[in-house]
């Protein structure tokens, strides 16, 4: 046995000292930062795996905003596989079914197939709906009247100029441009058509939404640690799934480490977050182990009560602080996500100060529009659902959809159940993209007083002072009514 010297702390023990700024406005900041060695968010907050929090719906939110949802595993690999499509078909650069017209259609017809559909150009398909060119509005008013038909006017195939499937973002926009082109078709190698890439779609205004190569937006998934997962990993990256989540309490066990091992083995370039762990050492096995990025926390979930229960966990900026020298001890520099206890502006500006390149948060967003699950009304107030993963009800769900039940309630079971988590309400909270405006807003004005023009200036430049209950008090509003 021993005890540690020094006090382990956590976000309201301590306050960051101001520095010197030459930050003008809050805009003059930069708010990106790494989810995992190669994947950038440009808002530095996740939204966590639990079934109260992330489904496809929050998942893009989240990205819209430029940070990240985590679908939660509560579910089918089937269902999980389409959350992940529905994210991912929610937002692209490319068209997948873009309108058409026969190539024997009359201009007349086409003029009208353009005005009521709304666009500047058709796909034209021959007598097989083979891909046969493109007409565009530009075409059809200037044919000279004899020119009745589609094929006559439109830009035929062998001088179109084509991307190939799963062409990125930047080469579309360069392709566009080096031809000075309005429409790009994607074609295989056979001639057949995969959708159509417009120059009006590329040149929305400049987005600062979270988006992959293909410009779609990014989305994790959460996976067990059994052998039996192997199977749902692959049909997620299948699916799409730009990261994938680990979700396990304690991360720093042989089931965890081997798993990072078995998925890096076998999907060499998919993108693992492996935890939760609250120690160097923890964080060091697993970043050795081949984690993309390190998750970081026991027990400060809003809705966890895994110390209470255990006695085990370390406060959370300790166990910031601790993790980043395991990553540093592995020789490798990894991200870590600070993963609970983030209620306000202060505590993500606090975690990401303390080292954490990210946070993930749960019952904060669990109270808004896009979290599963229905508002409830409370003496005329508006609530909505929170519940620990490791609670009884999340629990004996689990199991139930485990054995494939209809119902969790099997009452002989309750007692051999020793949760670890609890479930609650949180007051409605309107959008997510309203909660993240509040707690970016802090974090740009953080960095302004901490004389940061990014989070890893902050980080290098932090100096966090330990304080007192009396400065605890002093923190908050105090002395005065609140209205
Ligand atoms: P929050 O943002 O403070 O609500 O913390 C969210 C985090 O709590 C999640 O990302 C999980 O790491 C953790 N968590 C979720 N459910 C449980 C539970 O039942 N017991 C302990 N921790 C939990």
């Amino acid at each position: 046995m021993k005890i540690r010297p020094t006090k382990a702390l956590t976000f309201d023990d301590v306050l960051l000292v101001p520095r010197r700024s030459s930050i003008k406005s809050r805009n003059d900041v930069s708010t990106v930062s790494r989810l995992t060695a190669s994947i950038q968010l440009n808002i530095p907050v996740i939204s966590a795996n639990m079934d109260t929090v992330t489904e496809a719906s929050m998942a893009i939110a989240m990205a819209q905003s430029g940070g990240i949802g985590i679908l939660h595993r509560f579910m089918t690999i089937d269902q999980q596989v389409r959350q992940v499509q529905k994210v991912k078909r929610a937002r692209g650069f490319i068209v997948e079914k873009p309108y058409s017209v026969g190539a024997q259609a009359s201009v007349a017809e086409a003029a009208e197939a353009l005005r009521r559909h709304g666009v500047g150009g058709l796909v034209v398909t021959d007598e097989n709906g083979h891909f046969a060119g493109i007409v565009s509005s530009r075409d059809l008013l200037l044919a000279p009247p004899e020119m009745q038909f589609v094929h006559q006017v439109m830009t035929g195939r062998e001088k179109i100029i084509s991307a190939r499937p799963g062409v990125t973002l930047d080469d579309a926009r360069a392709l566009l441009y080096a031809h000075r082109l309005e429409k790009l078709p994607v074609l295989d190698e056979q001639g057949n058509l995969h959708g159509l890439i417009t120059a009006q779609d590329i040149i929305r205004p400049e987005t600062s939404a979270a988006l992959d190569e293909k410009g779609h937006l990014r989305v994790g998934a959460a996976i067990g640690v059994t052998r039996g997962e192997m199977e749902r990993t692959e049909a997620l990256l299948v699916a799409g799934a730009d990261v994938l989540v680990l979700d396990i309490a304690h991360g720093h066990a042989d089931h965890c480490v081997e798993m990072v091992r078995a998925i890096r083995q076998h999907f060499p370039s998919a993108q693992i977050i492996a935890g939760n762990v609250a120690t160097r050492e923890g964080a060091r096995e697993l970043s050795e182990a081949g984690a993309d990025a390190i998750k970081v926390g026991i027990g400060p979930g809003s809705i966890c009560t895994t110390r209470m229960v255990t006695g085990f966990g370390v406060p959370q900026l300790t166990a910031i602080l601790d993790s980043l020298e395991g990553v540093r001890d592995s020789g490798r520099d990894l991200p870590l996500i600070a993963d609970g206890g983030i209620q306000k502006g202060g505590d993500l500006v606090k975690a990401l100060a303390a080292g954490a390149e990210t946070v993930m948060i749960g019952s904060l967003f669990a109270g808004t529009e896009e979290s599963p699950g229905s508002a409830v009304i409370r003496d005329g107030q508006k609530f909505k659902v929170v519940r620990g993963m490791a609670s009884l009800a999340a629990t004996m769900g689990r199991r139930a959809a485990e054995r494939n039940e209809e119902s969790a309630e099997s009452p002989e079971d309750w007692d051999k159940v020793v949760p670890e988590g609890v479930e609650a309400v949180v007051p409605y909270r309107g959008h997510v993209a309203e909660v993240l405006h509040q707690l970016v807003g802090g974090l740009r004005s953080g960095l302004s007083y901490g004389g940061a023009h990014n989070i890893r200036q902050l980080q290098e430049e932090a100096e966090f002072v330990e304080i007192t209950p009396a400065g605890i008090r002093e923190s908050g509003s105090h002395d005065v009514r609140r209205l």
